[in-house]
């Protein structure tokens, strides 16, 4: 006899299949991570089965012609995880392990991350299942424009505004910008951002998020004591994050002692010299090999002594595996979901402070929305001017939620989830069900 259970498969609101937490996944990271703060949400609670299941989600066949004259199909996505607050907004991602369970939890970090910078709009993101280092210039044109086109169909300026994301750039975001233009017959330079500046982007735009690193990571280090100038950082990932972030800490007189790549990590007690590793980097295609620094073991990166960590790369890299051993005294997630919720708690209960992802690497859509603005009104800032608007929402975001961590006990990810669902769930309750 089956016993009756209330969550189970049969119940009204049981989660569909594909929803479910498997608990390994990002999904279910975020599910965990909603359900820590679902006791915080007061009356509001009754509407946070809605941000455990994305309002849409398109899944798409990419098929291309190869330079070799055969055809290939890449699976793409997009998603749209919530629009209470306004449009859908994220980054496409291209990576060959992309997962329509990733996207999905990136698009609800978005959601998260947009509510509390308080930018207005929703959460979103998208991707193609495809390794980008596989293909020629040309392949990447015809994947980037079939993927648009097949998205067109959800996507626009005031609907869901993609920008970038892992492996991909400012020369994507003019294709995506162009198919979509050329497919409604206008120049629509809003519906995404992360434009080179020649066609609508952002000053600051490009180390937006970098910048947002290292904004909220001083400002941290100010509120724990923690001197910037002299202090160990090391950068997991030299990409558009984590190689502005370990530039600006470089330069504000931080020792950037260790870097890690898909390919190599590299040591230096002394401190890394960055310009000269980013150019390596950028000429090798990875930090390995650089001379003036030691090689490390992929895994020793994590046992290093430092102040401050940077995972700049891909999510669940800090784990229940490797927390008990780190270093640092604070972690600044520029990634997206690089932590996983037992790291969180081994980290807390070891006093490592944790700046979540939702705040730290909130920098790049922050300008991202100064960008959509600015297209909207034709009208384009200085840089300073960009810089300083974004410093200001950084520091005033981390403020708040650090009131709120302090108010209820409870980690900086838990507060700014706490802040963000209920800017995200209000808007939903007074919006109300329609149709
Ligand atoms: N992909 C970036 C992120 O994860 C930026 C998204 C955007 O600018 O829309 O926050």
């Amino acid at each position: 006899m089956t016993p009756s259970n209330a969550t189970g498969p049969r119940a009204a609101h049981a989660l569909p299949s594909y929803l479910q937490a498997d608990h390994l996944g990002p999904w279910g990271i975020f599910l965990q991570q909603v359900d820590r703060v679902t006791p915080y949400l007061g009356d509001l609670a009754r509407w946070v089965e809605t941000l455990k299941r994305p309002k849409r989600m398109l899944i798409v066949d990419v098929p291309i012609l190869l330079d070799n004259g055969t055809v290939a199909h890449f699976e793409g996505y997009r998603v749209q995880h919530n629009t209470s607050r306004g449009p859908g907004k994220g980054g496409v991602r291209f990576h060959q392990d992309v997962t329509l369970s990733e996207v999905m939890a990136l698009s609800a970090w978005m959601s998260i991350k947009n509510a509390a910078v308080n930018v207005p709009y929703g959460g979103a993101k998208g991707g193609i299942r495809v390794d980008p280092r596989q293909l020629s210039l040309g392949e990447l044109e015809r994947v980037t424009r079939r993927y648009t086109s097949e998205i067109g169909l959800i996507i626009g300026p005031t609907k869901d505004i993609p920008a970038p994301d892992v492996n991909t750039n400012e020369q994507v975001m003019a294709w995506m910008m162009d198919t979509y233009s050329m497919n409604v017959g206008e120049t629509a330079t809003g519906v995404v951002t992360g434009k080179p500046v020649d066609l609508g982007g952002s000053l600051g735009r490009r180390d937006a998020t970098g910048r947002g690193v290292f904004t909220v990571g001083v400002e941290a280090a100010r509120r724990i004591g923690l001197a910037v100038p002299g202090a160990a950082v090391a950068v997991q990932g030299l990409g558009n994050v984590g190689g502005v972030a370990a530039r600006l800490f470089a330069e504000a007189g931080a020792r950037v002692v260790a870097v890690q790549d898909h390919a190599g990590t590299v040591y230096r007690e002394a401190g890394l010299d960055i310009p000269a590793l980013l150019a390596h980097a950028a000429a090798h295609g990875s930090v390995a090999g650089f001379p003036g620094a030691e090689a490390l073991a992929s895994d020793a990166f994590w046992d290093v002594p430092c102040d401050i960590l940077i995972p700049a790369a891909l999510e669940q890299q800090i784990t229940e595996a490797n927390a008990g051993r780190l270093r640092a005294r604070m972690v600044i997630e520029g990634a997206n979901g690089p932590t996983t919720p037992l790291a969180d708690d081994i980290l807390r209960e070891r006093g490592v402070l944790v700046l979540p992802d939702v705040i730290a690497n909130a920098g790049g859509v922050t300008v991202s929305y100064f960008e959509w603005v600015q297209d909207f009104s034709s009208f384009f800032w200085s840089e300073e001017e960009i810089n300083e608007r974004l410093v200001k929402i950084l520091k005033g975001a981390l403020d708040t939620v650090w009131q709120v961590a302090e108010e209820h006990r409870v980690s900086l990810r838990t507060a700014t989830f706490i802040v963000a669902c209920h800017r995200i769930l209000r808007a939903r309750d007074l919006r109300g069900l329609y149709p």
